[in-house]
């Protein structure tokens, strides 16, 4: 067993103060030894006090016994209880027999003495000193109580037997009339210094354990060796000491019965003491742990109504506990719970465990989740008794598992989504590539292990400069998003171009630890946009640079040329016979011409030199770096122009046949400062223009005295423009005659009185006119004032019948609306239209012969007659002459002012004539200036004339009136 431990400083403090006191006592005594023997006062009443101690002191064993015995009820294996039994029952029957055995005691047995009674006090002193130390050492003493209470009474037995009936065979302890024997006084003080050297012992004990009882019994040992002590030695049994003696024993036994009651009833109680308020602390706890955990928890009864709800339960359900305690669930819990509720009560009720999750919504009405637990609590006798709800709110858990669902499902979409139409790659900061989607395999036409562990090198086209990547690194190293166009090669070679993203992300160091790239194919787009980079900037047809890109070229070798010091050279081709291979062959075979001619041309060049297309029949050559001194250059481009030309020159084989298309070419040279491409482009067409002029299918350099010509012809026709707006123009007659000289018409001739320029002749003006196109607005003018002065002389009856011949110039004839131009202004005046001659010459003819011999029909059905003007100086082609439907031949005037000197002349009149004849057409002779020019051709048969002779054209109004005309200067 062990001691109790005590923490009661008074109490250890009493008891030293008691030992002390006691002691204090027998030192006092000590000191006067006279009082030891003196005799009790009240002398006669000394074995009445013997009684009532002893008496006293044995009933305290008993109790000792009693309490002992009792509290084995408690704990059955406590040895010392046992050894208080056992020793304690002895020393109740020894004292009690020391009682009876007292000197004037009735016999007991035998009969009373003090030396029996004094061997019984002995014995019992010694019992009693065993059993303390018994009691100290804490024995195990494995028999049942019964029997050490057995062996106890044997002692008693025993020590009785021997000293009732065997005390003369022990030793002599006190004789009457002398007092005690040394023997006696030799065990008293053995038992004296017993008690008190156990005193210590256990006072030993007490101080390393703490021990209340120790410390009791340590005490109840001092008085007892005290009491020994004053017990030692006596006369009389009356003597004062025997009753301090015993007044000490009853002292000690009091202590010993106080440890025993203590520990044996007051600890119990003390520890229930304890233990309650340590519940009740537990209890406390309990409260407040129950108030303040966030967990929600309720104690549902039989009847399902709560009897408890902690303060989270009444948070959570928003209700105080008044409102809760005592009611049916079913007044509690929201309606759309109940049922699942209901069911896992009565689960719970049947004893299993529940577990289950339900929504819920707040006062704001927002979704709430619980997780809700309902335990059984078993009573007594095994039954439910009632069922512990404990709810969890589980709103946050659930919002951020659905929120984490949400976002998971989210970064599968994204994924699905970049993995179906992106092409993504993911690379760690040194840009090995560490992950590949199948749009990237598929586009690369790589496999992925052979894209792992590469960086994009592995894809790199070679399209973009070094510095295209360096840029892209510097800003991706830096966490910035990089975006862009990138040309990549495949596996197989082929090129594909990707729109780039690349998120840099960034890690803790704050810089980039991975980058993803996300590409999306381009490549049809960019295609597209190559293809129509290459339409805008080439031709269709050849796929030559066009004119859009022959100008930056040419802007880029004229300023390389100036850079180098080096001259170059701008050729400029036309097709000679362009016109004639698409009217004759068709517009496909003139296309195919197109293509041959770039062909040729490209193979006759330098890889370096431009060839370009400028539209129609018309190419460019940029011949770059020809030498540095002007001479070399010049030397050089002749050669290559040469080759040029020669190339061209050869006959094309087109449409089974061969067809030749020479180029006149052009040439400009650049190299020395200044000069603009437009410029320059400009000094070809003139060079151009000379070659053309030049006879064709040759080559000329652009002359400085050609552009002072070029340039006077611009001013020229800057006039002419004003001079139309300015309607300075007027339109002049000149009178065509028979042989009698009657009129039998006119021809209108174009006059142009610049106030600039004086009288400009049409020979001049009217070429130009043709060139710009101003011919058009021209020549409708003409028609019309024409038609005006027909109209006007209808009301002459001399003029009536005269004829109007009008030039018609070859852009006008080409005209879709040419028929309807002459007949509309036929119309506005109306004149009749066998007044309206038309004058056409014979190079006109040669353009789309078919539209014009149908125009010359639809008119001549209308009455407009034809003149064929110049005859002679054109082709002269008799098989046209008879598809015409013409009506007159006007033999030139270079014909007629040579008739009389020149033989030839003579016979081409002669032969004109007599062709007109057979064909039955009219001929007028032009340029008549002399009678006798006239003579001549009158002679030859010619029936009509005009010339200087007759009248110089003049105006309407001046136009003579009799029907001989004089000879009349006019201008
Ligand atoms: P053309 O049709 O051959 O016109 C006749 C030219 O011969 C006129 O020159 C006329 O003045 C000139 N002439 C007439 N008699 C004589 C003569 O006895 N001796 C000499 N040396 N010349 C004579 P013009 O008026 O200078 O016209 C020149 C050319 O300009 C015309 O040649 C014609 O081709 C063209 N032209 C004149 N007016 C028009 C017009 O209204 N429209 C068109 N398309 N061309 C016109
Ligand atoms: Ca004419
Ligand atoms: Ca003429």
């Amino acid at each position: 067993m062990a001691f109790r431990e005590t923490t009661a400083p008074v109490r250890v403090r009493r008891a030293l103060l008691l030992c002390v006191l006691a002691t204090a006592i027998v030192g006092f005594l000590s000191v006067a030894p006279g009082l030891w023997t003196l005799q009790w006062s009240v002398g006669p009443h000394f074995l009445a006090s013997h009684l009532v101690l002893e008496f006293f002191a044995v009933v305290v064993c008993v109790l000792i016994v009693v309490v002992a015995w009792h509290s084995l009820d408690r704990m059955p294996r406590h040895g010392t209880q046992k050894a208080l039994i056992f020793g304690f029952s002895a020393i109740a029957g020894l004292d009690l027999i020391h009682t009876l055995s007292n000197e004037g005691m009735p016999p007991f047995i035998t009969a009373s003495s003090t030396a029996k009674s004094i061997f019984f006090w002995q014995v019992g002193r010694l019992v009693e000193l065993g059993v303390v130390v018994l009691v100290a050492r804490c024995p195990r003493m494995p028999a049942p109580r019964g029997v050490w209470l057995g062996l106890g009474l044997g002692l008693v037995a025993c020590f009785g037997y021997l000293g009732i009936f065997h005390l003369d065979k022990l030793p002599t302890n006190f004789v009457p009339g002398r007092g005690v024997t040394p023997f006696k006084v030799a065990v008293e003080y053995l038992l004296s210094v017993s008690n008190l050297l156990a005193a210590l012992w256990l006072l030993r004990v007490h101080l390393n354990s703490r021990h209340e009882q120790a410390l009791t019994l340590a005490m109840a040992c001092w008085l007892m060796g005290l009491g020994e002590f004053v017990l030692a030695s006596y006369s009389a049994p009356s003597n004062f000491n025997i009753l301090l003696g015993h007044g000490f024993k009853v002292l000690a036994y009091g202590l010993i019965y106080r440890a025993t009651l203590m520990h044996n009833l007051h600890e119990p109680f003390e520890l229930l003491e304890e233990s309650e308020r340590h519940l009740q602390a537990r209890k406390n706890e309990l409260k407040t742990l129950m108030s303040n955990l966030p967990i929600a928890i309720a104690r549902i009864d039989k009847r399902l109504r709560f009897v408890y709800a902690n303060d989270f339960h009444l948070q959570l359900i928003g209700k105080s506990r008044e409102q809760l305690i005592g009611r049916h669930v079913d007044e509690i819990l929201a309606p759309s719970i109940r049922p699942g509720a209901r069911l896992h009560l009565r689960l719970a009720f049947q004893g299993e465990l529940q577990n289950f999750d339900y929504k819920t919504e707040d006062a704001q009405d927002e979704l709430q989740y619980r997780h809700a637990q309902l335990v059984p609590e078993f009573d007594a006798q095994g039954k439910v008794a009632s069922v512990l709800s404990i709810v969890m709110d589980t709103t946050e858990r659930e919002q951020a598992k659905h929120k984490l669902m949400d976002s998971l499902r989210e970064v599968s979409e994204l994924k699905a989504a970049l993995d179906a139409h992106a092409i993504v790659a993911v690379t760690d900061a040194r840009g090995i590539i560490t992950q590949v989607n199948d749009s990237f395999c598929k586009i690369s036409k790589y496999e992925r292990h052979e894209l792992i562990g590469r960086t994009h090198s592995i894809i790199n086209s070679g399209h973009h400069p070094k510095s295209f990547f360096q840029e892209l690194w510097r800003t991706i190293a830096t966490g910035q998003v990089w975006h862009g166009e990138i040309c990549n090669r495949a596996k197989d070679g082929s090129l594909y171009w990707v729109y780039t993203t690349i998120v840099p992300f960034i890690g803790p160091s704050e810089r980039p630890t991975q980058f993803v790239a996300i590409r999306a194919d381009i490549t049809t787009r960019k295609n597209a946009e190559q293809e129509a980079q290459r339409m805008a900037f080439h031709d269709a047809l050849t796929g030559l640079p066009n004119r859009r890109l022959m100008g930056d070229r040419l802007r880029h070798s004229m300023q390389s040329a100036q850079r180098g010091r080096h001259h170059g050279a701008l050729l400029l081709l036309d097709l000679d016979n362009f016109k004639e291979v698409n009217d004759t062959l068709g517009h496909a075979f003139g296309d195919e011409l197109l293509r041959q001619v770039a062909i040729r041309l490209r193979s006759t060049v330098r890889e370096a030199d431009t060839v370009a297309r400028l539209g129609g029949d018309e190419f460019v050559v940029i011949l770059d770096d020809l030498g540095t001194t002007s001479d070399i250059a010049t030397t050089r481009c002749s050669q290559l122009s040469e080759k040029v030309r020669e190339a061209l020159a050869n006959p094309y084989e087109l449409a089974g046949q061969d067809v030749s298309a020479p180029p006149s070419i052009g040439i400009v040279m650049f190299g020395s400062p200044g000069g603009e491409p437009d410029e320059l482009l400009k000094q070809a067409d003139m060079a151009l223009y000379k070659a053309k002029a030049d006879g064709r299918n040759c080559a000329r350099f652009f002359d400085p005295a050609l552009q002072a010509e070029i340039t006077l012809r611009a001013a020229l026709l800057r006039d002419l423009r004003y001079a139309i707006d300015q309607e300075e123009l007027k339109l002049h007659y000149q009178p065509v005659v028979d042989a009698q000289c009657h009129i039998l018409g006119v021809e209108a001739l174009l006059r142009w009185p610049s106030s600039v320029r004086g009288m400009v002749s049409p020979a001049v003006f009217i070429p130009l006119a043709e060139q710009s196109g101003l011919v058009l607005p021209l020549g409708h003018w003409v028609l019309r004032t024409a038609c005006r002065q027909i109209s006007e002389w209808q009301r002459d009856p001399v003029r009536s019948a005269w004829t109007v011949a009008v030039n018609v110039s070859a852009r006008q004839l080409h005209e879709s609306d040419f028929v309807d131009e002459v007949l509309n202004a036929l119309a506005a005046f109306e004149a009749p239209p066998c007044c309206l001659r038309l004058e056409l010459t014979e190079s006109m003819l040669q353009d789309d012969l078919e539209a014009t011999v149908d125009k010359m029909h639809l008119l001549r059905e209308k009455g407009v007659r034809f003149s064929l003007d110049d005859f002679g100086t054109g082709y002269s082609s008799l098989s046209y002459l008879k598809r015409l439907p013409l009506d007159q031949l006007k033999i030139d005037k270079s014909f007629v002012s040579d008739v009389l000197s020149d033989p030839s002349d003579e016979a081409i009149a002669r032969t004109i004539l007599s062709l007109a004849h057979n064909l039955q057409l009219d001929v007028v002779a032009e340029g008549v200036e002399t009678e006798a020019q006239f003579e001549l051709l009158v002679r030859l048969g010619c029936p009509a004339f005009q010339g200087f002779l007759f009248c110089r054209p003049m105006p309407a109004e001046a136009l003579p009136l009799k029907e001989t005309p004089i000879l009349v200067p006019s201008d």
